[in-house]
């Protein structure tokens, strides 16, 4: 997993270097690469490893402060350049002006990451019809909205490019525990197959890339929200012997996402139990 980078925590104020190894290094040199949800997790470890494959980045995060400590961090992981933009990605006007804005200022973006979600924990009719809209604004909403805005230049272009769309392995599988969250990543997987089937004859790669249980703040605010320590022990028990790994770093997701813009995958399942989920679904790959 470490052929693009590997994090060692060597400069003076404790911020990651990152060593660039493997026939990728460089790889995006150039290239202009959007990610939504910059400010952490799996959206920041992607925007720095995309960083130190030599892309251009641009950071969205609804958090200003995190969007900009992701660009600073990518300047540092090897970006020549990183810009940071604070929008919510769920909010049509303002990424119609950030759209606007890229085009004008930075160029047409070769790599879009949708990666901005979040999650409501609890029942279906513990879920409020606030609860319900306020995810798939965000989870399925933004990413309509950066296909539409950033895919549409990118296709109108004519040079070809790349979209990832984040989901994720609760896409394969029902669950009463997150039954929004589940709702709004199946339909982004299958937004991101009938995209692909749209844009393949324009050289315009896009993938959903279907992470298990990784270890960031969504995992924390949404799967252990107003539970007590010992529950959530258990539960972080269970996800391990469910999805294999104790501690699936974003890291991982990140090398997954680069990987698969460089191969042009169409579905990614990431972890073990991802990827089993995935051999059983429907959702199985049919191109
Ligand atoms: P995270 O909470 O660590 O990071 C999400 C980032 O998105 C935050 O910086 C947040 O400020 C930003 N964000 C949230 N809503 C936004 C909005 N409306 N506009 C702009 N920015 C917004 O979460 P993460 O675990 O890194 O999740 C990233 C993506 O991966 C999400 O789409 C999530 O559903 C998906 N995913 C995560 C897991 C997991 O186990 N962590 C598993 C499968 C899929």
């Amino acid at each position: 997993a470490a052929w693009i980078t590997e994090f060692v925590t060597a400069t003076e104020d404790g911020r990651p270097e990152p060593v660039v190894t493997g026939k990728h290094a460089e790889r995006f040199g150039g290239q202009l690469v959007l990610v939504t949800g910059a400010g952490s997790g799996i959206g920041r470890a992607t925007a720095l490893a995309f960083a130190a494959a030599g892309a251009r980045v641009i950071a969205v995060d609804r958090n200003a402060e995190a969007a900009v400590a992701t660009a600073e961090q990518s300047r540092l992981a090897g970006a020549p350049a990183a810009w940071a933009e604070t929008v919510d990605v769920s909010d049509e006007q303002a990424m119609e002006k950030l759209a606007d804005k890229v085009a004008a200022e930075y160029g047409v973006v070769d790599v879009l990451v949708n990666n901005a979600g979040i999650g409501v924990a609890g029942a279906f009719f513990d879920h409020t019809a606030e609860d319900w809209k306020q995810v798939l604004d965000v989870n399925l909403w933004g990413v309509i909205h950066g296909c539409r805005l950033f895919g549409g230049r990118m296709a109108a272009r004519g040079q070809g490019g790349h979209i990832v769309n984040i989901a994720s392995a609760a896409a394969y599988q029902p669950s009463r525990a997150l039954p929004a969250y589940s709702t709004s990543k199946a339909a982004v997987l299958m937004l991101s197959e009938c995209l692909r089937a749209e844009l393949a004859g324009q050289g315009i790669g896009v993938t959903a890339i279907c992470p298990g249980f990784v270890n960031t703040g969504i995992t924390s605010a949404a799967h252990f929200a107003g539970v007590d320590a010992e529950e959530e022990k258990r539960r972080r028990r269970r996800s391990a012997r469910l999805y294999g790994l104790r501690n699936y770093p974003p890291e991982k997701v990140a090398d997954a996402v680069v990987r698969a813009v460089v191969r042009n995958e169409a579905v990614v399942p990431v972890t073990l139990e991802a990827r089993l989920l995935h051999a059983m679904s429907r959702f199985a790959p049919r191109a």
